[in-house]
């Protein structure tokens, strides 16, 4: 299981494939060390749906850990209605929609599907504004898109690959003061 990728590192690692590297050097810190204000909020926002805090129906499935063998990922799904066939994953905001988090509703959809679980529907929640924002289910050619990713993921060396260093990107990055590709400020801080 320790060679499965946790399908939360997917939009990290489309962001900065570095930062991936960093996440498993201070995963076992402080969370209020590195992590800036949107990443606590939506870290609150999991939270909520971990402890099972969040309204859910008789029927619905909140926090669900889910596996796929055939793509090598584990993680938790949001919210599974199953009268409704549905699968969700909250966000606090979207105002742009990253193929890193569509990556993730794909992941947690084959899990699901791996499991023997009925998935006719995927959307997103966005909180802030209340509003569903529903995805068509991955066809063969975006599975195949999501594997070769996956791929690109598990021959990543930071030791050795060479990747672009974004400034831009860098000044919103969680590890930005504790990086040594930068010397940027981070803009929480
Ligand atoms: S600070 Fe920049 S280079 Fe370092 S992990 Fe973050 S985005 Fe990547």
């Amino acid at each position: 299981m320790e060679d499965y990728i946790a399908i939360a590192n997917l939009n990290d690692f489309i962001f900065c494939p570095y930062s991936i590297y960093l996440h498993s050097v201070y995963m076992e810190s402080d969370e209020d060390m590195y992590k800036a204000v949107p990443q606590l909020s939506g870290s609150e926002a999991h939270k909520r749906v971990d402890c099972k805090t969040t309204s859910t129906r008789k029927g619905d499935l909140a926090a669900l850990p889910v596996c796929c063998d055939e793509l090598g990922v584990v993680g938790v799904i949001d919210i599974y209605k199953s009268d409704r066939r549905l699968l969700i994953e909250r966000k606090n905001n979207l105002k742009q929609l990253f193929r890193g988090q569509i990556y993730q509703l794909w992941a947690q959809y084959f899990c699901m599907i791996e499991m023997g679980y009925l998935v006719e529907r995927i959307a997103f929640y966005e909180i802030s504004t209340n509003k569903m924002h529903y995805l068509p289910l991955p066809s063969d050619k975006d599975k195949a898109e999501l594997l070769s990713f996956i791929s690109e993921y598990r021959s990543y060396r930071p030791d050795k690959d060479t990747f672009s260093v974004n400034p831009n990107k860098c000044r919103h990055c969680i590890y930005c003061n504790m990086c040594d590709k930068t010397d940027c400020d981070n803009v929480y801080t």
